[in-house]
Protein backbone atom coordinates (compact mmCIF):
# COMPACT_ATOMS: atom_id res chain seq x y z
CA UNK A 1 0.00 0.00 0.00
CA UNK A 2 2.50 2.28 0.43
CA UNK A 3 4.68 1.96 -2.68
CA UNK A 4 0.98 2.51 -4.20
CA UNK A 5 0.10 5.80 -2.19
CA UNK A 6 3.46 7.35 -3.00
CA UNK A 7 2.78 6.34 -6.39
CA UNK A 8 -0.68 8.23 -6.24
CA UNK A 9 1.23 11.20 -4.70
CA UNK A 10 3.85 11.31 -7.30
CA UNK A 11 1.77 11.30 -10.64
CA UNK A 12 -0.30 13.92 -8.94
CA UNK A 13 2.62 16.61 -8.60
CA UNK A 14 5.45 15.39 -10.50
CA UNK A 15 7.05 15.41 -13.96
CA UNK A 16 9.43 13.03 -14.73
CA UNK A 17 12.82 12.68 -17.04
CA UNK A 18 12.33 11.14 -20.92
CA UNK A 19 9.25 9.79 -19.88
CA UNK A 20 5.76 10.16 -21.59
CA UNK A 21 3.76 10.43 -18.65
CA UNK A 22 0.45 9.02 -19.98
CA UNK A 23 2.17 5.68 -19.82
CA UNK A 24 2.14 5.72 -16.26
CA UNK A 25 -1.81 5.34 -16.68
CA UNK A 26 -0.64 1.56 -17.46
CA UNK A 27 2.80 1.52 -16.01
CA UNK A 28 3.41 1.70 -12.18
CA UNK A 29 5.76 4.37 -10.91
CA UNK A 30 8.04 2.38 -8.52
CA UNK A 31 9.05 4.22 -5.24
CA UNK A 32 12.69 3.52 -3.40
CA UNK A 33 13.05 3.01 -0.31
CA UNK A 34 16.41 2.66 0.17
CA UNK A 35 19.47 1.08 -1.80
CA UNK A 36 22.30 -1.82 -1.41
CA UNK A 37 24.88 -2.64 -3.53
CA UNK A 38 23.47 -3.81 -6.66
CA UNK A 39 20.25 -3.89 -5.19
CA UNK A 40 16.88 -1.65 -4.72
CA UNK A 41 14.37 -1.71 -2.47
CA UNK A 42 10.93 -0.36 -2.52
CA UNK A 43 8.76 0.51 -0.02
CA UNK A 44 6.91 -2.88 0.64
CA UNK A 45 10.29 -5.01 0.61
CA UNK A 46 10.62 -5.85 -3.27
CA UNK A 47 14.06 -5.36 -4.41
CA UNK A 48 15.35 -4.90 -8.14
CA UNK A 49 18.89 -5.25 -9.42
CA UNK A 50 20.09 -2.18 -10.80
CA UNK A 51 21.33 -3.72 -14.26
CA UNK A 52 21.90 -0.20 -16.00
CA UNK A 53 23.42 1.62 -12.50
CA UNK A 54 20.49 4.00 -12.15
CA UNK A 55 21.18 5.52 -16.44
CA UNK A 56 24.65 5.19 -15.99
CA UNK A 57 26.18 6.59 -12.78
CA UNK A 58 26.58 4.15 -10.34
CA UNK A 59 30.05 2.52 -10.03
CA UNK A 60 30.33 0.72 -6.52
CA UNK A 61 26.73 0.44 -5.23
CA UNK A 62 24.08 1.95 -3.71
CA UNK A 63 25.15 3.41 -0.17
CA UNK A 64 28.85 2.16 -0.55
CA UNK A 65 30.38 2.38 3.05
CA UNK A 66 33.42 4.28 2.00
CA UNK A 67 31.49 7.26 -0.46
CA UNK A 68 29.19 7.96 2.08
CA UNK A 69 31.30 8.28 5.02
CA UNK A 70 33.83 10.52 2.51
CA UNK A 71 30.42 12.66 2.10
CA UNK A 72 29.36 12.75 6.08
CA UNK A 73 33.05 14.35 6.71
CA UNK A 74 33.36 16.81 4.05
CA UNK A 75 29.70 17.71 5.12
CA UNK A 76 30.99 19.07 8.74
CA UNK A 77 33.54 20.75 7.09
CA UNK A 78 31.93 22.96 4.02
CA UNK A 79 28.93 21.99 1.87
CA UNK A 80 29.41 24.60 -0.82
CA UNK A 81 31.52 27.93 -1.69
CA UNK A 82 31.68 30.44 -4.66
CA UNK A 83 33.78 29.00 -6.97
CA UNK A 84 35.24 31.83 -8.34
CA UNK A 85 38.03 33.91 -6.46
CA UNK A 86 37.59 30.97 -3.56
CA UNK A 87 38.61 27.31 -3.88
CA UNK A 88 38.82 24.79 -1.65
CA UNK A 89 41.59 21.71 -1.17
CA UNK A 90 39.03 18.78 -2.71
CA UNK A 91 38.74 20.46 -5.80
CA UNK A 92 42.29 20.92 -5.97
CA UNK A 93 43.32 17.53 -5.23
CA UNK A 94 40.42 16.51 -8.14
CA UNK A 95 42.02 18.09 -10.24
CA UNK A 96 45.30 17.32 -9.86
CA UNK A 97 44.30 13.45 -9.89
CA UNK A 98 42.20 13.82 -12.94
CA UNK A 99 45.12 15.58 -14.86
CA UNK A 100 47.37 12.39 -14.24
CA UNK A 101 44.88 10.15 -15.20
CA UNK A 102 44.49 11.38 -18.28
CA UNK A 103 47.37 13.32 -19.42
CA UNK A 104 45.98 16.46 -19.87
CA UNK A 105 46.25 19.69 -17.66
CA UNK A 106 43.93 21.81 -17.00
CA UNK A 107 40.25 21.03 -15.06
CA UNK A 108 36.86 23.23 -15.35
CA UNK A 109 34.18 21.94 -12.99
CA UNK A 110 30.45 21.75 -13.69
CA UNK A 111 27.25 19.91 -12.72
CA UNK A 112 25.91 17.36 -14.99
CA UNK A 113 26.81 16.01 -18.52
CA UNK A 114 25.51 18.47 -21.26
CA UNK A 115 26.89 21.28 -18.97
CA UNK A 116 30.10 19.81 -19.53
CA UNK A 117 29.70 19.44 -23.15
CA UNK A 118 28.65 22.78 -23.42
CA UNK A 119 31.38 23.86 -21.68
CA UNK A 120 33.74 21.72 -24.53
CA UNK A 121 32.15 23.24 -27.44
CA UNK A 122 32.23 27.12 -25.97
CA UNK A 123 35.94 26.45 -25.32
CA UNK A 124 36.95 25.58 -28.54
CA UNK A 125 34.89 27.88 -30.10
CA UNK A 126 36.26 31.11 -28.03
CA UNK A 127 39.91 29.11 -28.70
CA UNK A 128 39.47 30.27 -32.18
CA UNK A 129 37.76 33.26 -31.73
CA UNK A 130 40.57 34.74 -29.40
CA UNK A 131 43.24 33.54 -31.81
CA UNK A 132 41.78 35.22 -34.76
CA UNK A 133 40.60 32.43 -36.74
CA UNK A 134 36.79 33.55 -36.49
CA UNK A 135 35.64 31.37 -39.39
CA UNK A 136 36.17 28.27 -37.27
CA UNK A 137 32.56 28.08 -35.75
CA UNK A 138 30.88 24.89 -36.83
CA UNK A 139 30.91 21.73 -34.74
CA UNK A 140 31.26 18.01 -36.20
CA UNK A 141 29.85 15.11 -34.45
CA UNK A 142 29.66 11.32 -35.80
CA UNK A 143 26.64 9.82 -37.25
CA UNK A 144 24.27 7.97 -34.39
CA UNK A 145 25.57 10.60 -31.42
CA UNK A 146 24.04 11.28 -28.81
CA UNK A 147 26.19 14.83 -25.87
CA UNK A 148 23.02 15.29 -23.75
CA UNK A 149 19.81 17.15 -24.23
CA UNK A 150 20.66 21.20 -23.27
CA UNK A 151 20.52 22.89 -26.85
CA UNK A 152 24.22 23.24 -27.39
CA UNK A 153 24.42 19.57 -26.94
CA UNK A 154 21.69 18.50 -28.73
CA UNK A 155 22.99 20.45 -31.63
CA UNK A 156 25.75 17.53 -32.02
CA UNK A 157 23.44 14.65 -31.31
CA UNK A 158 22.18 12.82 -34.23
CA UNK A 159 19.02 10.41 -32.66
CA UNK A 160 16.01 12.48 -33.87
CA UNK A 161 13.89 11.30 -31.03
CA UNK A 162 15.38 13.56 -28.97
CA UNK A 163 16.36 16.50 -31.62
CA UNK A 164 13.80 16.31 -34.25
CA UNK A 165 11.15 19.01 -32.01
CA UNK A 166 13.99 21.34 -31.43
CA UNK A 167 15.90 21.42 -34.42
CA UNK A 168 14.58 24.97 -35.37
CA UNK A 169 16.64 26.58 -32.26
CA UNK A 170 19.75 24.56 -32.96
CA UNK A 171 22.74 25.90 -34.54
CA UNK A 172 23.90 23.90 -37.73
CA UNK A 173 26.59 20.96 -37.64
CA UNK A 174 28.33 18.54 -39.61
CA UNK A 175 27.65 14.94 -39.12
CA UNK A 176 30.31 12.02 -40.08
CA UNK A 177 29.30 8.64 -41.40
CA UNK A 178 30.68 6.18 -38.94
CA UNK A 179 32.28 4.02 -41.77
CA UNK A 180 34.09 6.05 -44.14
CA UNK A 181 37.68 4.98 -45.06
CA UNK A 182 41.03 6.58 -43.88
CA UNK A 183 40.87 8.67 -47.55
CA UNK A 184 37.06 10.06 -47.50
CA UNK A 185 37.77 11.34 -43.80
CA UNK A 186 41.09 13.23 -45.33
CA UNK A 187 38.23 14.26 -48.17
CA UNK A 188 36.36 15.57 -45.39
CA UNK A 189 38.36 17.04 -43.49
CA UNK A 190 40.24 18.79 -46.60
CA UNK A 191 37.29 20.48 -47.43
CA UNK A 192 35.56 21.69 -44.31
CA UNK A 193 38.41 21.92 -41.87
CA UNK A 194 38.54 25.78 -42.65
CA UNK A 195 35.25 26.26 -40.94
CA UNK A 196 35.39 23.78 -38.34
CA UNK A 197 35.98 24.05 -34.53
CA UNK A 198 35.93 21.04 -32.92
CA UNK A 199 35.10 17.19 -33.72
CA UNK A 200 33.25 15.57 -30.86
CA UNK A 201 33.07 12.00 -30.37
CA UNK A 202 31.84 9.39 -27.77
CA UNK A 203 35.10 7.21 -27.78
CA UNK A 204 34.66 3.09 -28.36
CA UNK A 205 31.04 3.18 -27.60
CA UNK A 206 27.65 5.36 -28.45
CA UNK A 207 26.00 4.24 -25.40
CA UNK A 208 22.43 6.15 -26.03
CA UNK A 209 22.87 5.11 -30.18
CA UNK A 210 21.94 1.92 -28.72
CA UNK A 211 25.58 0.89 -27.25
CA UNK A 212 26.87 0.72 -31.33
CA UNK A 213 30.83 -0.11 -30.39
CA UNK A 214 33.08 1.21 -32.93
CA UNK A 215 36.49 0.56 -33.32
CA UNK A 216 39.70 1.91 -31.61
CA UNK A 217 41.01 2.54 -35.36
CA UNK A 218 38.50 3.93 -36.03
CA UNK A 219 38.43 6.56 -33.44
CA UNK A 220 42.15 6.61 -33.82
CA UNK A 221 41.61 7.64 -37.49
CA UNK A 222 39.75 10.51 -36.48
CA UNK A 223 41.72 11.71 -34.04
CA UNK A 224 44.55 11.94 -36.59
CA UNK A 225 42.55 13.72 -39.24
CA UNK A 226 41.68 16.35 -36.45
CA UNK A 227 45.15 16.28 -35.34
CA UNK A 228 46.50 16.71 -39.12
CA UNK A 229 44.02 19.73 -39.87
CA UNK A 230 43.88 21.61 -37.32
CA UNK A 231 40.07 20.69 -35.40
CA UNK A 232 39.80 20.30 -31.73
CA UNK A 233 39.05 16.95 -30.46
CA UNK A 234 36.71 16.74 -28.13
CA UNK A 235 36.00 12.96 -25.92
CA UNK A 236 32.73 12.98 -24.65
CA UNK A 237 33.48 10.47 -21.76
CA UNK A 238 30.79 10.98 -20.03
CA UNK A 239 29.01 7.58 -20.46
CA UNK A 240 32.17 5.18 -21.04
CA UNK A 241 34.57 6.67 -18.38
CA UNK A 242 35.93 5.42 -15.17
CA UNK A 243 36.55 1.92 -16.39
CA UNK A 244 32.97 1.16 -18.12
CA UNK A 245 34.75 -0.34 -21.29
CA UNK A 246 37.67 -2.21 -19.60
CA UNK A 247 40.31 0.95 -19.47
CA UNK A 248 39.74 3.59 -17.31
CA UNK A 249 38.90 5.76 -20.23
CA UNK A 250 37.97 4.82 -23.60
CA UNK A 251 40.28 6.97 -25.61
CA UNK A 252 43.02 4.96 -23.81
CA UNK A 253 42.14 2.16 -26.50
CA UNK A 254 43.28 4.06 -29.18
CA UNK A 255 45.89 5.94 -27.06
CA UNK A 256 45.06 9.19 -27.75
CA UNK A 257 44.93 12.17 -25.68
CA UNK A 258 41.92 14.70 -26.71
CA UNK A 259 41.86 18.48 -26.65
CA UNK A 260 39.10 18.69 -24.11
CA UNK A 261 37.90 15.18 -22.08
CA UNK A 262 34.26 15.73 -20.59
CA UNK A 263 33.79 13.76 -17.51
CA UNK A 264 30.39 13.25 -15.36
CA UNK A 265 28.34 10.32 -14.20
CA UNK A 266 30.64 7.78 -13.13
CA UNK A 267 32.60 10.92 -11.34
CA UNK A 268 30.98 10.33 -7.96
CA UNK A 269 30.46 7.59 -8.63
CA UNK A 270 27.42 8.39 -8.70
CA UNK A 271 26.24 9.91 -6.15
CA UNK A 272 26.32 13.72 -6.60
CA UNK A 273 25.53 16.16 -10.01
CA UNK A 274 29.03 17.01 -10.63
CA UNK A 275 30.59 16.98 -14.24
CA UNK A 276 34.37 18.71 -15.54
CA UNK A 277 36.12 19.44 -19.10
CA UNK A 278 39.91 18.66 -18.64
CA UNK A 279 42.22 20.36 -21.57
CA UNK A 280 45.50 21.01 -22.54
CA UNK A 281 48.06 24.45 -21.27
CA UNK A 282 48.08 25.42 -24.64
CA UNK A 283 44.64 25.76 -24.79
CA UNK A 284 44.20 27.65 -21.63
CA UNK A 285 46.94 29.81 -22.53
CA UNK A 286 44.36 31.38 -25.48
CA UNK A 287 42.60 32.71 -22.84
CA UNK A 288 45.36 33.65 -20.27
CA UNK A 289 45.35 37.57 -20.96
CA UNK A 290 44.24 41.14 -19.40
CA UNK A 291 40.76 41.51 -18.66
CA UNK A 292 40.59 44.19 -21.72
CA UNK A 293 41.37 41.85 -23.73
CA UNK A 294 38.05 40.09 -23.77
CA UNK A 295 39.81 36.71 -23.72
CA UNK A 296 38.57 35.27 -20.67
CA UNK A 297 36.19 32.23 -20.42
CA UNK A 298 33.06 34.28 -19.07
CA UNK A 299 31.68 31.08 -18.07
CA UNK A 300 29.73 29.66 -14.64
CA UNK A 301 27.32 27.23 -12.92
CA UNK A 302 26.03 27.69 -9.42
CA UNK A 303 27.52 24.56 -8.47
CA UNK A 304 30.82 24.09 -10.26
CA UNK A 305 33.37 22.77 -7.71
CA UNK A 306 30.89 21.67 -4.78
CA UNK A 307 32.54 20.20 -2.06
CA UNK A 308 30.24 17.46 -1.34
CA UNK A 309 30.77 16.28 -4.79
CA UNK A 310 33.95 16.62 -5.02
CA UNK A 311 34.53 14.53 -2.69
CA UNK A 312 32.55 11.72 -3.68
CA UNK A 313 34.70 11.56 -6.47
CA UNK A 314 37.77 11.38 -4.76
CA UNK A 315 36.33 8.05 -2.63
CA UNK A 316 35.50 7.13 -5.90
CA UNK A 317 38.85 7.24 -7.29
CA UNK A 318 40.73 6.19 -3.96
CA UNK A 319 38.48 2.85 -4.34
CA UNK A 320 39.88 2.32 -8.07
CA UNK A 321 43.49 2.73 -7.02
CA UNK A 322 43.04 0.69 -3.79
CA UNK A 323 41.29 -1.74 -4.70
CA UNK A 324 42.74 -2.87 -7.96
CA UNK A 325 38.97 -2.70 -9.90
CA UNK A 326 40.39 -2.55 -13.75
CA UNK A 327 42.21 -6.11 -12.44
CA UNK A 328 38.66 -7.03 -10.83
CA UNK A 329 36.34 -5.86 -13.31
CA UNK A 330 38.39 -8.32 -16.02
CA UNK A 331 36.74 -11.08 -13.98
CA UNK A 332 33.12 -9.81 -14.12
CA UNK A 333 33.17 -9.09 -18.07
CA UNK A 334 35.06 -12.13 -18.78
CA UNK A 335 31.97 -13.96 -16.57
CA UNK A 336 29.13 -11.49 -18.84
CA UNK A 337 30.80 -12.72 -22.19
CA UNK A 338 30.78 -16.32 -21.44
CA UNK A 339 27.02 -15.81 -20.49
CA UNK A 340 26.42 -13.97 -23.76
CA UNK A 341 27.65 -16.86 -25.72
CA UNK A 342 24.50 -19.15 -23.93
CA UNK A 343 22.64 -16.28 -26.07
CA UNK A 344 23.93 -16.85 -29.21
CA UNK A 345 21.62 -20.04 -30.40
CA UNK A 346 18.70 -17.91 -29.42
CA UNK A 347 16.64 -16.74 -32.21
CA UNK A 348 15.16 -13.89 -30.49
CA UNK A 349 18.33 -12.64 -30.60
CA UNK A 350 20.68 -10.21 -32.49
CA UNK A 351 23.96 -8.50 -33.06
CA UNK A 352 25.64 -9.28 -29.48
CA UNK A 353 28.21 -7.27 -28.24
CA UNK A 354 30.28 -6.12 -25.60
CA UNK A 355 33.12 -4.02 -24.10
CA UNK A 356 34.26 -4.62 -20.65
CA UNK A 357 31.16 -4.19 -18.64
CA UNK A 358 28.83 -2.60 -21.43
CA UNK A 359 26.80 -5.18 -23.18
CA UNK A 360 23.86 -5.35 -25.33
CA UNK A 361 22.07 -7.28 -27.86
CA UNK A 362 18.98 -6.24 -30.52
CA UNK A 363 15.60 -7.90 -30.38
CA UNK A 364 14.04 -8.19 -33.99
CA UNK A 365 12.50 -4.69 -33.62
CA UNK A 366 10.51 -2.88 -31.31
CA UNK A 367 6.84 -3.84 -32.61
CA UNK A 368 4.25 -3.39 -30.02
CA UNK A 369 6.70 -1.42 -27.78
CA UNK A 370 8.79 -4.81 -27.32
CA UNK A 371 11.11 -2.88 -25.00
CA UNK A 372 8.63 -1.90 -22.93
CA UNK A 373 7.42 -5.33 -22.02
CA UNK A 374 11.09 -6.32 -21.54
CA UNK A 375 11.15 -3.45 -19.01
CA UNK A 376 8.00 -4.79 -17.60
CA UNK A 377 8.83 -8.35 -17.52
CA UNK A 378 12.40 -7.82 -15.47
CA UNK A 379 10.95 -5.54 -12.68
CA UNK A 380 8.66 -8.63 -12.15
CA UNK A 381 11.61 -10.62 -11.32
CA UNK A 382 13.75 -8.24 -9.65
CA UNK A 383 15.66 -6.57 -12.11
CA UNK A 384 15.86 -3.16 -13.60
CA UNK A 385 16.55 -2.81 -17.15
CA UNK A 386 15.47 -0.47 -19.72
CA UNK A 387 15.94 -1.30 -23.03
CA UNK A 388 16.68 1.81 -25.74
CA UNK A 389 14.15 0.66 -28.66
CA UNK A 390 14.90 -2.74 -29.65
CA UNK A 391 18.16 -3.18 -27.74
CA UNK A 392 18.66 -4.74 -24.46
CA UNK A 393 21.71 -3.63 -22.93
CA UNK A 394 23.31 -4.05 -19.25
CA UNK A 395 26.08 -1.69 -17.48
CA UNK A 396 26.21 -2.94 -13.73
CA UNK A 397 27.46 -1.53 -11.20
CA UNK A 398 30.78 -3.64 -10.52
CA UNK A 399 30.29 -4.79 -7.50
CA UNK A 400 27.77 -7.20 -9.50
CA UNK A 401 28.74 -11.02 -8.55
CA UNK A 402 29.31 -13.39 -11.43
CA UNK A 403 25.96 -15.34 -10.11
CA UNK A 404 23.77 -12.05 -10.52
CA UNK A 405 25.30 -11.16 -13.82
CA UNK A 406 24.36 -14.84 -14.80
CA UNK A 407 20.51 -14.03 -13.12
CA UNK A 408 20.95 -11.11 -14.86
CA UNK A 409 21.65 -12.20 -18.71
CA UNK A 410 18.92 -15.17 -17.75
CA UNK A 411 16.17 -12.36 -16.97
CA UNK A 412 17.16 -10.53 -19.92
CA UNK A 413 16.84 -13.51 -22.31
CA UNK A 414 13.41 -14.85 -20.84
CA UNK A 415 12.34 -11.31 -21.11
CA UNK A 416 13.10 -10.82 -25.05
CA UNK A 417 11.27 -14.80 -25.39
CA UNK A 418 8.28 -13.27 -23.15
CA UNK A 419 8.23 -10.10 -25.23
CA UNK A 420 8.38 -11.82 -28.50
CA UNK A 421 5.56 -14.00 -28.34
CA UNK A 422 3.00 -12.03 -31.02
CA UNK A 423 -0.57 -11.82 -29.74
CA UNK A 424 -2.82 -13.77 -32.60
CA UNK A 425 -4.22 -10.07 -33.84
CA UNK A 426 -0.45 -9.78 -35.07
CA UNK A 427 0.14 -13.66 -36.45
CA UNK A 428 1.18 -12.23 -39.50
CA UNK A 429 4.50 -11.40 -37.71
CA UNK A 430 5.15 -14.67 -36.88
CA UNK A 431 9.44 -14.56 -36.03
CA UNK A 432 10.79 -16.43 -38.56
CA UNK A 433 14.01 -17.24 -36.90
CA UNK A 434 17.27 -15.14 -37.65
CA UNK A 435 16.78 -12.78 -40.22
CA UNK A 436 19.66 -10.66 -41.77
CA UNK A 437 19.86 -7.56 -39.61
CA UNK A 438 21.84 -4.42 -40.26
CA UNK A 439 24.78 -4.06 -38.54
CA UNK A 440 27.45 -1.59 -38.62
CA UNK A 441 30.77 -3.10 -39.62
CA UNK A 442 32.03 -1.84 -36.26
CA UNK A 443 29.50 -3.87 -34.10
CA UNK A 444 31.42 -6.97 -32.11
C1 LIG B 1 24.46 11.03 -20.22
C2 LIG B 1 25.31 11.60 -21.28
C3 LIG B 1 25.43 12.98 -21.47
C4 LIG B 1 24.61 13.98 -20.69
O1 LIG B 1 24.83 13.94 -19.33
P1 LIG B 1 23.68 14.50 -18.34
O2 LIG B 1 24.33 14.54 -17.00
O3 LIG B 1 22.55 13.52 -18.44
O4 LIG B 1 23.30 15.85 -18.83
C5 LIG B 1 26.30 13.44 -22.43
N1 LIG B 1 27.02 12.59 -23.17
C6 LIG B 1 26.94 11.25 -23.03
C7 LIG B 1 27.81 10.38 -23.86
C8 LIG B 1 26.06 10.71 -22.09
O5 LIG B 1 25.93 9.39 -21.98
Amino acid sequence: MLNQNLARRDLNVLWHPCTQMKDHESLPMIPIKKGEGVWLYDYEGKRYLDAISSWWVNLFGHANPKINAAIKAQLDQLEHVIFAGFSHEGAIVLAERLAKLTGLDRCFYADNGSSAVEVALKMSFQYWQNLGQIQKIKFLHLENSYHGETLGALSVGDLGLYKKTFSPLLPATLSLPLSLTAEAIDQFFSKHHHELSALIVEPMVQCVGQMNIYSADYLKLLYDACKRYNVHFIADEIAVGFGRTGKMFACEYAQIIPDFMCLSKGLTGGYLPLSCVLTRESIYSAFYDTFESGKGFLHSHSYCGNPLAIAAALATLDIFETENILEKNKLLSTHLANCLENLKNDPNIFNIRQLGLIAAFDMIDNQNRRGLKVYQYALQHEMLIRPIAHTIYFMPPYVISTDEITQMVNVAERAVLHASVIPSKHSNNVLLGKTAKTSSPFKI
